[in-house]
């Protein structure tokens, strides 16, 4: 069930490469509970704002608060720690390992991947029933015992998000989760991405618009580094500044 309460908000966020603007005060706020996406064309801000968001970029100018704490001087680490995780920031997928090994690994790392310490696979038995748990919650159970490498790209990417889910995040930023995807997977990452908001929030980047609209309770649509829309998705691909823009009609 969605709440109102934000558990991320930006206010005024400006990013500048080198004098090139970017991201132009952009200001956005994510309910905690809900399944929101950003979109927009190629060159729009959706990276820079993701990584402006989990801390891999600092904003030239602009706030970012999560869960009442201002974290915009914060380290990518840190905001880790406090339960807000990008995927691909700790998605690194071991393609000879199996997806048991993969997660029990992904288990006992620190959220700091420059101090992480592996321990032995060999000390890692402890974790199987949490291991198993998040196999089982990506709909991965009959491929407990395969190489990773063997897995269709569908349900890689399903590893990833286990991978990911290890950290207990509450708050899950995926860039283009279903990227490069066949109707199949799609619809199993839906699914999963459904399961994982009934208890987190969710922000995704998506360029299949059929997804958003299936998936996602709101939505923010930039261009040229500026907000143009943020609502439904029937609300913002009604919108004309949207369709000229981004849809091209
Ligand atoms: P999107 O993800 O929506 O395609 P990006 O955030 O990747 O857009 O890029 C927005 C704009 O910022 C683009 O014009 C891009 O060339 C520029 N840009 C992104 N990163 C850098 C950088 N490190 N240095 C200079 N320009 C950058």
């Amino acid at each position: 069930m969605a709440s109102t309460q934000p558990i991320l908000s930006a206010t005024g966020l400006t990013m500048e490469f080198r004098g090139f603007v970017a991201v132009k005060n952009v200001t956005l706020s994510v309910d905690e509970g809900t399944i929101h996406a950003l979109i927009g064309p190629n060159g729009a801000g959706k990276t820079t704002v993701f990584n402006l968001l989990t801390k891999f970029l600092t904003p030239t100018r602009g706030q970012i608060v999560y869960r009442g704490a201002d974290i915009t001087a914060m380290k990518p680490a840190e905001v880790a720690r406090l339960g807000l995780v990008r995927s691909f920031q700790i998605s690194a997928v071991f393609p000879h390992l199996t997806v048991l090994d993969n997660v029990r690994i992904a288990l006992q790392r620190p959220s700091n991947l420059a101090t992480q310490f592996w321990r032995p696979l060999s000390a890692l038995s402890g974790l199987d029933d949490r291991a198993m748990e998040l196999i089982e919650a990506v709909g991965l159970r009959a491929y407990a015992h395969l190489p990773a490498v063997e897995l269709s790209y569908g349900r890689k990417r399903a590893l990833e998000i286990a991978t990911t889910l290890a950290l207990d995040p509450a708050m899950l930023l995926l860039d283009e989760p279903m990227a490069g995807m066949g109707h199949e997977d799609i619809g199993r990452i839906s699914d999963l991405i459904r399961r994982i908001a009934q208890n987190r929030t969710v922000l995704m980047v998506e360029h299949n618009l059929n997804v958003v609209s299936d998936l996602c309770d709101r939505v923010t649509v930039l261009a040229r580094g500026e907000i143009l829309a943020d609502g439904s998705y029937d609300a913002v691909s009604a919108d004309p500044r949207v369709r000229e823009a981004y849809m091209g009609t």
